[in-house]
Order: C-alpha cells, then sequence, then structure tokens
C-alpha cells in the first residue's frame, strides 16, 4: 500500500517530483505557492519543470545516484510522468513517502492491467482482447474489429495506436506496431468524452474536480469545458462513483484522473487513467479555488483534502506546436496581446524552447460568468490564433 507521512509535511519542506514535463512545471508552481521547496529529476537541463524549480538533479529515472539524491534532498516524492519505471519509485519508497505508490502507477502503465482493474472494480470498458502472440492475434474475435490497436504500454496523445478495419489490417497494424505488446478495443460509438480527476489521502478521503467535457482532435486533447455541457449529471455522478472505487481498491494516494467514454446510447465506458494530474484538469487552475496541483501537494504532504470549487465556467484551450507556424511555414510567435485583451483569458507556456508540430506547449484557460460568454471568448480565440 502506498506510503504517506504520519504527520502532515508543512511547508519549508522539499517535495521531490520524478519527471521535468509541464506537469512537473504546474506542481513545482504550487509547491512553492505554499512555501515549499522543490527538487525535479529530469534528464533534460532546460525542462519546463526543471526551470521553476529550486533543485534540479539533472539524471535519468533509473539512475542510481539520481534518485538517491532526489531521495536525500526531498521529505516526500511524487511523480509526473506515467512512464517513471516502478523499480525506482520502489527504490524512492524505501526512503521517502513516495505517492503515488509503484503498485498502482504500474496499473496505470499497462494497458491491459488497467482494463483488468476496471472490470474488477466493475466498471465497464471497451470489449478488448490482449495481443502479445501470433496465436492470440489469431484467437481475435471478429466482434472487436473495426478497432482500434493500442501499444499496451508508453503511449500517449493518439501515439502507438492504430484504427483496423479488418483481420489484414489488423496483422498490418501490428507489425507496424513491432509486435509489440497490445491490445485491441473494439471500436465504439462515441457520443462524448468526460476525465474525473480525483485526489485520495492515505486515509481514504477523496474529493474531486467537477467533470470535465473534453474534446479529442487526432487522438489528442483540444478542448476542456467545465461544467460538461452535454452529459445529464446522473452519468456524471456514475463517472465519479467508478472513479472512486477505481482509486479505493488500488489504495492510492494522489491525484489521478479517469478517462470515460460516453457512447451514442448513453452508457458510460472507462477509457484509461493516469496516475497525476491530467490535462484535463488544467482549467482548475483558474476556475477552481483549489487547482489539481494543489491537490497534489495536498496529497502527498498529508494534509487535507479540500473539495475544489468551481468558480467561473472555464473553456481551456490547448496550444499546439503548429500554432507557431504561420500559413507559409515560418516560425512566429502566435498573437499573444491581442489574445490577452480578451476578456478572462488566463495564458499558461511551458518554457519549450522548441515549437513542434503535435507538441503541447502551453494551455489557456477561458473564465466568464456563465458557460456561453466562456464559450464565446474561447471562439474568438481560436479565430485570432488561426
Ligand atoms: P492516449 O493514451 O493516447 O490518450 P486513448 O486510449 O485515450 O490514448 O485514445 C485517444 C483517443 O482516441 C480517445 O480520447 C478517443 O477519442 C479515441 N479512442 C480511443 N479508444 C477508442 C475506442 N475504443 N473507440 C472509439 N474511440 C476511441
Ligand atoms: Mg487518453
Amino acid at each position: 500500500s502506498a506510503a504517506a507521512p504520519r504527520a502532515p509535511i508543512l511547508p519549508g519542506a522539499t517535495l521531490g517530483v520524478m519527471g521535468g514535463g509541464q506537469l512537473g512545471r504546474m506542481f513545482v508552481h504550487a509547491a512553492q505557492a505554499m512555501g515549499y521547496a522543490t527538487a525535479v529529476l529530469e534528464a533534460d537541463a532546460g525542462s519546463p519543470a526543471g526551470q521553476a524549480s529550486q533543485h534540479h538533479i539533472a539524471a535519468g529515472y533509473t539512475d542510481a545516484q539520481g534518485l538517491s539524491a532526489l531521495a536525500q534532498c526531498s521529505a516526500a516524492i511524487t511523480t509526473e510522468f506515467e512512464n517513471v519505471p516502478a523499480q525506482a519509485l520502489r527504490t524512492l519508497a524505501a526512503q521517502r513517502p513516495v505517492a503515488p505508490g509503484a503498485e498502482a502507477v504500474a496499473v496505470c502503465q499497462d494497458r491491459a492491467a488497467e482494463k483488468l482493474h476496471f472490470q474488477r472494480c466493475g466498471v465497464p470498458c471497451a470489449p478488448f482482447a490482449v495481443i502479445e502472440t501470433a496465436q492470440q492475434l489469431a484467437a481475435v474475435p471478429d466482434a472487436l474489429l473495426p478497432g482500434i490497436l493500442k501499444t499496451s504500454r508508453l503511449g500517449y496523445d493518439g501515439k502507438g495506436q492504430a484504427r483496423v478495419a479488418d483481420r489484414a489490417g489488423l496483422a498490418a497494424a501490428w507489425a507496424s506496431l513491432q509486435h509489440a505488446p497490445c491490445v485491441l478495443e473494439q471500436r465504439l460509438p462515441l457520443a462524448h468524452e468526460i476525465s474525473v480527476v480525483l485526489a485520495r489521502g492515505a486515509d481514504g478521503a477523496c474529493v474531486h474536480l467537477p467533470v470535465q467535457q473534453n474534446l479529442h482532435r487526432e487522438g489528442i486533447l483540444a478542448v476542456t469545458q467545465v461544467p460538461a455541457p452535454d452529459v445529464p449529471q446522473a452519468l456524471q455522478q456514475q463517472a465519479v462513483h467508478c472513479a472512486e472505487a477505481v482509486a479505493g481498491s488500488l489504495d492510492y494516494v494522489g491525484v489521478l484522473c479517469v478517462e470515460f467514454f460516453v457512447l451514442a446510447d448513453g452508457r458510460l465506458v472507462a477509457n484509461e487513467m493516469a496516475p497525476r494530474p491530467h490535462n484535463s484538469g488544467h482549467y482548475s487552475i483558474d476556475a477552481c479555488d483549489v487547482s489539481q496541483f494543489e491537490l497534489q501537494v495536498r496529497a502527498m504532504c498529508g494534509l487535507p483534502l479540500a473539495a475544489p470549487r468551481l468558480h467561473s465556467p472555464a473553456v481551456m484551450l490547448n496550444l499546439l506546436g503548429d500554432l507557431w507556424f504561420g500559413a507559409d511555414g515560418a516560425e512566429r510567435q502566435p498573437p499573444w496581446a491581442q489574445v490577452l485583451a480578451l476578456p478572462g483569458v488566463h495564458l499558461h507556456l511551458y518554457g519549450k524552447a522548441e515549437p513542434r508540430r503535435g507538441r503541447k506547449m502551453g494551455h489557456l484557460t477561458v473564465t466568464a460568468a456563465d458557460a456561453a460568454a466562456a464559450r464565446a471568448v474561447a471562439l474568438q480565440v481560436s479565430a485570432l490564433l488561426g
């Protein structure tokens, strides 16, 4: 079970984080705002989190010296990167409280383990088959086609996935994924996508953000709206119950996100989960009185978890590297001054030097007095960004 401190870790202490991406950066900001210092373990010297943190340990996730240095300087350790090797978390946990724990993270790292866990919790997920051998490939039931083949490990933002129409396409797709261990999921008729971000303490207390409704483009999150405009309250409640069941049975400590599909026939199906704050929860920085990153700090420190309250309807837009290229293909700076002239626009850029197409460079959240006004400004922002 996840180790958590017996007495709360109080401001002034140093909090460690595995990984240097934007999630780590926003964790660092939240921790520092509360008076903690931070230490980031990340090999990349100019990482988004490393830039913001008091301490930066430039080492890989399995580097024994790096892990020892992180444990030395940190009172507790969390992770911002879902694919930190579970063994590294076990090594750290021998010395310091680590939240979430290695075993919970290991389940989230593997799509097959994740789906089996959903099933154990009685949470419906897409019909699927594990494909690790040619025999398993041959034995796939026809009912799973057309489907989506996903690598069991290391996929993100739609990477490591292929849509397959039939058996020939499936075999070709598995070959193109180097015959890596995969799951094949039935392609479902999605009406909407929602997600639940919750925080769970070592005492089992759970709080959650208001349910997010998410729009993906080419497998990458593009827009999050809160309150979820198209999903009935009862279904949102059901998603929260499912996410709490999943967290509870993992003895989870920390912030967890569970993504769900709402199908055309109204059924709710769990998609995947992430053992950390989530892109769909970024709006909470500007639109809730407690953000998902403050919850991460509170959970790992053994502090009380305050239930977040939405104080403004919000629309979050992801800012991908594509926006840094004009119609002529030349690199440009997006028109921030014009964007920031609009009411209720909160800009977050992650300090990534090099824009690349499909790369998450930042996000912005539009807050307004009502949801229609937030949507109207978000449309104006989109028009300005082209
Ligand atoms: P990632 O780890 O890249 O986020 P996901 O499994 O969440 O991978 O898939 C990315 C997106 O692809 C989902 O948000 C959804 O829009 C679409 N998708 C994934 N699985 C299915 C499915 N079984 N049926 C229909 N659409 C799917
Ligand atoms: Mg996803």
